[in-house]
């Protein structure tokens, strides 16, 4: 039995993330074998709709035959060379296309390896302008309730999840949190402008006390992806760039998930018409490929760096940084944008997807069914202790990969699906909650 081989060795020798190892006495531990567009297939033959993405990182299918070719070229090339002192095609490339999808707003792109590097990047960049400009007491940061900006020391400072933080309390100096625009928190004849409208005036408060004080705030534009997919009016965004503009405070955008078109827009923060000062991207930028994140500034912070003085310098490194393969998928990615047209097709998947939830979710326990672009999301009542687990092994059962958030269950597949397979998907999770509910 080769797979039970492999499921005994990598219990035995792998820790993975985001879990309780002893729960998998009794979980299942699936041991992937091949992915094929939107199927990743197991060592038994079973096939999963990949319905999350594989961690919301997968945009165009696993193995897909374009990012592998230019991967295949880039591997006759150059794989990597350090990027300091150097530099090399792919990375020079794609700081060029990704400051123009800005519209040159961001000329300057900084790189790491995965989100929450970009994270602490940006909180940097933003303490350190704050510093080269005189202003060395505007070193706090604001975030969100229920903010996520990744689990690295500084990252879990701006991030507001309870169970992500409080065992490393005694290592942060955390941020200020200010009230979320969720767009469930609507009261009756309240719209979702708002509840947005409320907390910016919430931010307003905080700022108008504290701004002296105050780097930057950070928010995960109209999407809080791991607080449970939490949708907010864009009308927030609209706010508080003008609050961070009258304040003198960055505006930090993490667009880690919500980038690269998965909002409906190739970066959220368009559909507010606004431009951040910090863009952190990860996740999608390689396709699900390789580990890969940027940050793009201002002119105005890169500015403040620029000087004879190496103190003054942004001296933050990572010994992969830009990496010429990783910079290669990225490039093979936006690519794929433009030729297939990517912004504008989507439209017609997230419309099935609407559609088919719509169809298929009527008349079951479910609560705020939403959808902004390719995300998907409803809240279920009801389906006992242990709900999210329980779910991702039916849904396993019913072939799909689905990982609930609490008791958030959200779609996120990449953008590959036909129709049938989108209304394919959107049943196998209809089937997967109604056998989660009848077992309760
Ligand atoms: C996933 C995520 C991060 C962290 O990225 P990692 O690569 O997992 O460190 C940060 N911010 C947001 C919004 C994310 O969704």
């Amino acid at each position: 039995m080769p797979e039970r081989d492999l499921l005994a060795r990598s219990l035995a020798a792998v820790w993975h993330p985001c879990t309780q190892m002893k729960h998998h006495e009794r979980l299942p531990l699936l041991a992937i074998v091949r992915g094929d567009g939107p199927w990743l297939e197991d060592a038994t033959g079973r096939r999963l709709i990949d319905g999350v993405s594989s961690w919301w990182t997968n945009l165009f299918g696993h193995c897909n035959p374009r990012i592998n070719a230019a991967l295949k070229d880039q591997l006759g090339r150059l794989e990597h060379a350090m990027l300091a002192g150097f530099t090399h095609e792919p990375v020079v490339a794609l700081s060029e296309r990704l400051s123009a999808l800005t519209e040159g707003h961001l000329g300057h792109v900084f790189y790491a390896s995965d989100g929450a590097s970009a994270t602490e990047i940006a909180l940097k960049m933003s303490q350190h302008y704050w510093r080269n400009v005189g202003q060395p007491a505007k070193n706090r940061f604001l975030c969100l309730e229920g903010s996520y900006h990744g689990e690295t020391v500084g990252a879990l400072a701006v991030t507001d999840v309870a169970i992500f933080r409080e065992a490393y309390a005694p290592l942060l100096r955390p941020a200020t949190v200010v009230p979320t625009p969720d767009a469930r928190l609507a009261r009756s004849g309240e719209s979702a402008a708002d509840v947005a409208q409320r907390a910016a005036a919430a931010l307003e408060q905080t700022l108008e006390q504290d701004h002296e004080r105050i780097a930057a705030l950070i928010v995960e534009p109209l999407v809080q992806g791991a607080a449970g997919m939490v949708m907010y009016d864009p009308e927030y965004l609209r706010l508080a760039r003008r609050l961070c503009d009258r304040y003198r405070v960055h505006l930090i955008a993490d667009e880690i998930a919500v980038g690269f078109g998965r909002s409906g827009s190739f970066f959220a923060f368009e559909q507010a018409a606004i431009q951040p000062d910090l863009l952190c991207l990860s996740k999608g930028i390689s396709g699900g490929y390789l580990p890969l994140s940027a940050v793009l500034c201002t002119d105005d912070i890169y500015r403040a760096f620029y000087d004879d003085s190496v103190t003054r310098a942004f001296l933050h490194s990572h010994s992969y940084t830009g990496n010429a393969l990783a910079c290669r998928a990225a490039l093979a990615v936006l690519d794929i944008f433009d030729e297939d047209d990517v912004v504008a097709t989507n439209r017609q998947r997230a419309r099935w997807l609407g559609d088919a939830a719509t169809e298929l979710l009527a008349e079951r326990p479910v609560t705020h069914l939403r959808q902004r672009g390719m995300i998907l999301a409803f809240d279920v009542t009801g389906g006992g202790e242990d709900f999210a687990a329980r779910y991702f092994a039916a849904a396993v059962d019913h072939g799909a990969l689905l990982r609930p958030i609490g008791r958030t269950v959200y779609l996120m597949p990449p953008y590959v699906l036909d129709q049938s397979l989108t209304h394919e998907l959107v049943l196998r999770a209809t089937k997967a909650l109604d056998a989660v509910l009848a077992a309760h």
